[in-house]
């Protein structure tokens, strides 16, 4: 079949409701409009041609032949039909717009199966659509239709008559009407806003969408694997860049490569403290003495210039004189004076103590690279460079609010019943430490009222919203269904112990989105599920490379109990053994609202989904809380 049909891309219009820009050679996802096309119609047809009346260039550049109009003055799809068809070297011609991108991928073979079925002259696409009265009709995509070569002189007839109508013209031929139901893969992109949103949909996809690249998605049991995927998949990075103060970027996300505008060092230096000289002198068998001519001081340059037999005395750091590329350490001459040393055979070989120009960095190389977070060492080499400030990535502004009519304020007298509010606590320093902008916005009564609109607020005025509390089954808890009216919202039940229950989405209010993290209430709970879901998400958002969780494998005390088929993460207290070996024990009581496990600990054991109970001696994973969250 496709050896006779040849396929023609309609692109010669004047893009009139696009601001009469070129439309098949707008960008889109990577390419232009046109290009997609090209690459849905290439498999299914002998060969593509393109119908354009501007930028002929840029569409040939597409590897397609192209043809303007036969008609002069932009006449509209008939024109590029007549000139396609009159050009065509098969018996079929098939038809599509530049601005339909999603085009079947078996428009071809539909249309054709049609066409012959019925013989007809001409096979076009139809549609189911829902009008707004909620009644349905079949919406006919004129400009998508397979036609018969031979149909050519009656669309030049039809010309002729001045009618430029595509419908007009089938009303004249035998027509095949195929019905497809895929009616979404037929929607052109008619203005620069369609085309944006459709930019934005496939930089943003649907938490469904991603969710859905995991085979098996359950979110009533997933495990922790596929929900930190299913997160990572969903994030994007903030955009957004400032330039700050050396001092200030100290833990920040840096938002450009770091590009060393000199060499470190900027000349060949001395390593020691000592005797600089030419080491082609350096006698194998004997001693070698060398008279010293003067001193090179580091920071002082000096004009010093040893010839055969001299050396120049010289300090760590200090500019290597010409002709010298090698330094004998003072320590190791065999004999000192003020005026001459002697160096015994094999105590220096030539080249040695002397540091290369640029052997640090070398100028216009890559000193840092985007997306490090900045610790002192990278503040030092920045200051190395000679630099004052670096771009950074804005901070990521997260709101957060725990939920729970029993909860209390600090100060605030504890009825009975009521416990006081620790995870805002909790939150607070685990967000301080990733460097984040921080809006506390306290504790929300557990109404469906209040939970909207302090969600709303949240989202209006940060780039993620994290709430504890109410994401269970719990009778009192509207947190899930006031979270699943504001946007895009999975309810999880994770397989991991504790912090088993917790939403993840993106929430919307007036024209603002923020990513939401709805954790459990147990104070354990929110702060495993902080660790190990939102933190690595919110690095991602700031732009920074995270490494992921870096384990190490120690030895347990003591048995742990474990079932398999979750993952479970232990609060441990890592320690020396009498024997001068690591091993980990376990915190007391491990029930997720025991905090006091939790502040006791300097680890977290992670007992992995498959793995089952422990037994005292075994190696475990554990990741340290130092330098963590
Ligand atoms: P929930 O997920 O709302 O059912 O809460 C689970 C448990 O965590 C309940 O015992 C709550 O009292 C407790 N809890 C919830 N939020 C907090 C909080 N902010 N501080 C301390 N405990 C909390
Ligand atoms: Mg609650």
């Amino acid at each position: 079949m496709e050896h006779s049909i040849s396929a023609l891309i309609l692109a010669g219009g004047r893009g009139t409701r696009m601001g009469r820009v070129d439309k098949g050679l707008q960008p889109f996802r990577g390419g232009t409009l046109a290009s997609h096309v090209l690459q849905r119609l290439a498999p299914q047809v002998a060969s593509v041609t393109i119908n354009a009346n501007r930028n002929l260039g840029a569409y040939s550049a597409l590897g397609a032949e192209v043809l303007p109009d036969e008609l002069e003055g932009y006449e509209g799809p008939l024109a590029g039909l007549q000139t396609g068809l009159r050009h065509c070297a098969t018996d079929l011609l098939l038809t599509a717009p530049c601005d339909s991108p999603f085009l079947p991928p078996d428009l071809a073979q539909r249309l054709y199966d049609a066409l012959n079925a019925q013989g007809a002259d001409l096979a076009v696409a139809s549609t189911l659509e829902t009008g707004e009265d909620g009644k349905t009709r079949t919406q006919l995509h004129p400009v998508f239709c397979l036609v018969r070569k031979s149909a050519l002189p009656a669309l030049d007839d039809y010309l002729q008559t001045g009618s430029r109508k595509m419908d007009g013209w089938y009303k004249s031929i035998k027509v095949a009407e195929v019905l497809f139901n895929d009616a979404a893969a037929f929607r052109n992109i008619n203005t620069l806003t369609e085309l944006q949103n459709e930019e934005d949909a496939a930089a943003n996809p649907s938490l469904k969408d991603v969710a859905s690249c995991l085979s098996g998605y359950d979110p009533d049991a997933l495990p922790v694997r596929n929900a930190q995927r299913i997160i990572r998949d969903f994030i994007q990075p903030v955009r957004g860049i400032e330039k700050v103060a050396l001092r200030s970027a100290l833990e920040r996300v840096l938002a450009a490569d770091v590009i060393s505008p000199i060499n470190v060092p900027a000349h060949d230096n001395s390593a020691m403290d000592g005797f600089a000289f030419a080491g082609a002198q350096l006698k194998a068998d004997g001693n070698t003495t060398l008279k010293v001519i003067g001193t090179a001081y580091a920071g002082r340059p000096s004009a010093l210039k040893p010839g055969p037999g001299e050396c120049v005395r010289i300090m760590t750091g200090g500019v290597m004189p010409d002709g010298c590329d090698t330094v004998l350490p003072q320590e190791l001459a065999a004999d000192l004076s003020d005026v001459a040393v002697t160096i015994a055979p094999n105590t220096v070989r030539t080249g040695d103590n002397r540091r290369f120009k640029g052997e640090d960095l070398g100028a216009g190389t890559p000193a840092l690279r985007k997306g490090k977070v900045l610790r002192p060492a990278d503040l030092g080499l920045v200051a190395s460079l000679g630099l004052a400030e670096v771009p950074v990535q804005r901070r990521l502004r997260v709101a957060f609010f725990s939920t729970g009519d029993e909860l209390r304020s600090i100060g605030e007298p504890l009825a009975e019943g009521c416990v006081y509010d620790s995870n805002r606590y909790t939150l607070f320093g685990m967000l301080q430490r990733l460097g984040c902008d921080i809006v506390d916005m306290g504790i929300v009564k557990d109404d469906a009222a209040s939970l909207e609109e302090a969600l709303r607020t949240a989202c209006e005025c940060a780039d993620a919203v994290i709430t504890s509390g109410g994401v269970s089954v719990g009778a009192a808890d509207y947190t899930k269904q006031v979270m699943a009216t504001l946007g895009d919202v999975h309810f999880w039940k994770i397989g991991m112990r504790p912090g088993r229950p917790m939403a993840f989405g993106r929430i919307r209010s007036n024209g603002h989105s923020a990513y939401l993290f709805g954790l459990p209430g147990n104070p354990v709970a929110v702060m495993v599920t902080f660790y190990f879901f939102a933190r690595h998400a919110l690095l991602h958002m700031m732009g920074a490379d995270s490494p992921g969780d870096q384990m190490l494998r120690v030895r347990s005390a003591q048995p742990i109990r474990k079932k398999p088929g979750r993952t479970e993460y232990q609060r441990g207290i890592l320690a020396t053994a009498l024997d001068g070996s690591r091993e980990v024990r376990i915190t007391g009581s491990q029930g997720s609202g025991i905090l006091r496990s939790m502040s006791e600990a300097n680890c977290m054991v992670v007992l992995h989904d498959e793995q089952g109970n422990v037994a005292e001696g075994d190696l475990v994973d554990i990741i340290v809380f130092d330098g963590l969250v």
